[in-house]
């Protein structure tokens, strides 16, 4: 049969493979025993489900050998298997959403993190790490024909009509010179017990024994505990367990900042143990991010692909949901509005959260710089506002990374302040702040633009705008001078205001509505016309300028006066050039 090409991602992809430096290339077999498991984990479910499959014998079981004549190491399952089409799609054309992403990441650096490869989902290719051919050998449960899938990865590849008695899969690896450490027994047997130990089925490896006469003689020996690790109690559990679990899981060799593991039994039986990872997915804020969650249903996998097991604000969570009460053959459909599920998700919200607050000081600063802009997502879930309030953590003018329950603790009063900006340091350096005995929060993330206006309380404590804050308006002693100014800034203002809001700087620009220059950014960023944003223009009577303005008006100093308070949010001048050559023109005078 014909040579085929592979998709221009795959061929970037297996270029990188070969010809890159790894930090840990020991990791392809657990990618190729993860591939494995999941090929089982399908037949498992075809057969407790399908009619057609019902009949078939499954005996689960992954087998590792290692031949160091012809130096190969094998992998086989009695899983799925894959037909002509499934090989040409799987290991061929579609590369997966994350291939890109990967490419990038991976171009940027030399050496790349052996994280990467597990967390792209692009396993299989990690296999031309080591092996300067692979073979893939397979029969699709159900099927009569085999094919072999063949490649040096360099760029084609070939499919062959072939024979095999069982159905599965087997995968031969023709070790690379500068890999063959990978042919050593007791090397394979570690890196299994290392990432592999809890896949549910049992991996076999081939060993070698030594027979008292000095012979040697080849035996089959289980190497993995084969169990599904959620079903154990806790208390027969180490952390070394669970996180070696979250490991294979998670493809990620990063310690999870910390676990829940918890068994209900009562009304509905289920289990969940779910982690929060160190680090971020590099896929947290695409669209197409990937579930980090698995449903079982009586340890049967059924889907790691449903984004609706938990809030879209905790996709960062990895984990497991086992179910005794849900029917194995559940639909999609049937499975998004299945009260049972539904009160499992209820239950696993909380248990996360619990997981969450119980963060000592260290992990909660990790965990809140990589996924707290992802937990603010919540606050939009009025159901689980408050508790996610709780869990956010905020600088604010006087200190850093507080509760609310620390806010409300050490300031009198029944509200809650908070000031809305682009930057955290223009926030602290806001002239609206130079008045300000008060703790403010200081709220400078995107996502802060979007939530915060809908949140007002929290218990029985008002959030309130400082931005919207009443001031004592004293415009009326004012009225010539805001009737100048109001001439020279044209429709640029809404209006001009004196008021004793400030200490210090002579003008600052407030916004009276919802709409306000962070989201004027936001709109520019998306590429869509932002409709145009009228500050308010208020005025320090007690400043130095403002005194001698009203004394002497003077158009230049005005429009200067704007631009900076322009300038002090964050905001884009409408025309730098202008600004500078008025600067210019009052230096002269200066002088
Ligand atoms: P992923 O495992 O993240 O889907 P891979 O690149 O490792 O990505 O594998 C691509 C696809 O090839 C898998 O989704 C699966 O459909 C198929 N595949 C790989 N290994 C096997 C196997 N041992 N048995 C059956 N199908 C397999």
């Amino acid at each position: 049969m014909a040579k085929r090409e592979f998709q221009t991602e795959i061929k970037q992809l297996l270029d990188l493979m070969i010809h890159s430096l790894y930090s840990n290339k020991e990791i392809f077999l657990r990618e190729l025993i993860s591939n494995a498991s999941d090929a089982l984990d399908k037949l498992k479910y075809l057969t407790l489900t399908d009619d057609k499959f019902k009949e078939l014998k499954f005996e689960p079981r992954i087998d590792i050998k290692i031949d160091n004549e012809n130096k190969t190491i094998t992998i086989s399952d009695t899983g799925i298997g894959m037909d002509e089409e499934d090989l040409v799609e799987n290991l061929g054309t579609i590369a997966k959403s994350g291939t890109k992403a990967f490419l990038q990441k991976a171009q940027e650096n030399e050496k790349i993190d052996n994280n990467l490869i597990g967390q792209f989902g692009v396993g299989f290719y990690s296999a031309f790490m080591v092996a300067k051919k692979v073979e893939v050998l397979t029969k699709k449960a159900g099927s009569d024909k085999a094919y072999l899938w063949e490649s040096d990865g360099s760029g084609e590849y070939e499919i062959k009509e072939a024979t095999k008695d069982d159905y599965g899969t087997t995968i031969t690896l023709y070790i690379r010179e500068d890999s063959e450490e990978f042919l050593d027994e007791m090397r394979i047997e570690n890196i299994i017990k290392k990432y592999s130990n809890h896949i549910p089925y049992p991996i076999y490896m081939e060993k070698t024994k030594y027979t008292e006469d000095g012979k040697t003689q080849k035996e089959i020996v289980k190497v993995n505990e084969a169990t599904a690790l959620w079903t154990k109690n806790k208390k027969d559990l180490t952390d070394e367990d669970y996180i070696a679990f979250y490991e294979t899981i998670a493809h990620s060799n990063e310690k999870p900042l910390a676990w829940i593991h918890t068994k209900a039994e009562g009304a509905i039986e289920y289990t969940t143990l779910f982690y929060i990872p160190s680090k971020a997915p590099f896929d947290l804020y695409r669209v197409d991010y990937q579930s980090g969650v698995k449903l079982y249903i009586k340890r049967v996998f059924i889907t790691d692909d449903d984004k609706e097991l938990l809030p879209t604000y905790l996709r960062f969570i990895r984990g497991i949901i086992d179910s005794e009460d849900l029917p194995l053959n559940v639909s999609r459909e049937i499975l998004q509005h299945n009260p049972i599920l539904a009160k499992i998700k209820k239950a696993s919200i909380k248990n996360i959260f619990k997981m969450i607050s119980k963060l000592d000081d260290e992990k909660y600063k990790t965990f809140w710089n990589e996924f707290g802009k992802v937990l603010k997502e919540g606050l939009a879930d009025f159901e689980y506002q408050e508790k996610v309030l709780e869990l956010c953590r905020f600088d604010t003018n006087k200190r850093d990374f507080i509760s609310l329950e620390d806010y409300i603790k050490d300031n009198e009063g029944k509200e809650i302040y908070y000031l809305i900006g682009k930057d955290k340091e223009l926030l602290k350096n806001s002239p609206l702040l130079e008045n300000e005995d008060k703790e403010v929060l200081l709220l400078s993330d995107d996502i802060d633009e979007l939530a915060f206006p809908m949140v007002t309380k929290y218990k029985d404590y008002e959030f309130k705008s400082l931005n919207k804050e009443e001031v004592k308006d004293l415009s009326d002693e004012y009225k010539d001078l805001i009737a100048k100014i109001k001439v020279t800034l044209g429709d640029e203002v809404k209006e001009v205001k004196v008021t004793d809001r400030l200490k210090e700087s002579p003008v600052v620009l407030v916004f009276d509505e919802e709409f306000n220059p962070q989201m004027e950014m936001m709109f520019k960023q998306m590429g869509m016309e932002a409709p145009k944003v009228k500050p308010i223009l208020e005025l320090n009577p007690n400043n130095e300028i403002i005194k001698k303005l009203k004394e002497k008006y003077d158009d230049t100093i005005v429009k200067v006066l704007f631009d900076e308070a322009k300038l002090a949010l964050g905001m884009e001048i409408s025309n730098p050039k202008e600004l500078v050559s008025r600067l210019n023109e009052l230096i002269l005078k200066a002088f």
